[in-house]
């Protein structure tokens, strides 16, 4: 009969050791998870910000509506505005 009794302990014993293992193991793979993200966040608005240094080059805002617009660009594409450069 006792054995029984440890026999029980030691299943109940392995089941919330199992339990726990699999809980903490599922917040470190969060953690980590949470941190990938983070890192391709960074990279994307990192990549965002130096795109929008270099487009504010060859870009300017139509002096109709403020929408950005190439310099190349003849009309403005939000508004249809003409722009300079009619030669
Ligand atoms: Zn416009």
């Amino acid at each position: 009969m006792i054995v029984l009794v440890i026999i029980g302990v030691f299943i109940a014993g392995f089941i919330t050791y199992w339990i726990l293992h699999e809980v903490i193991q599922s917040a470190v793979d969060n953690s980590t998870m949470a941190r990938n993200i983070q890192e391709i966040r960074d990279h994307l608005v990192g990549n965002k910000a130096a795109e929008q240094a270099a487009s504010d080059e060859d870009h300017e805002n139509c002096p109709g509506c403020n929408h950005l617009v190439r310099k190349t660009e003849k009309v403005c594409g939000n508004c249809g505005l003409a722009l300079r450069d009619w030669d």
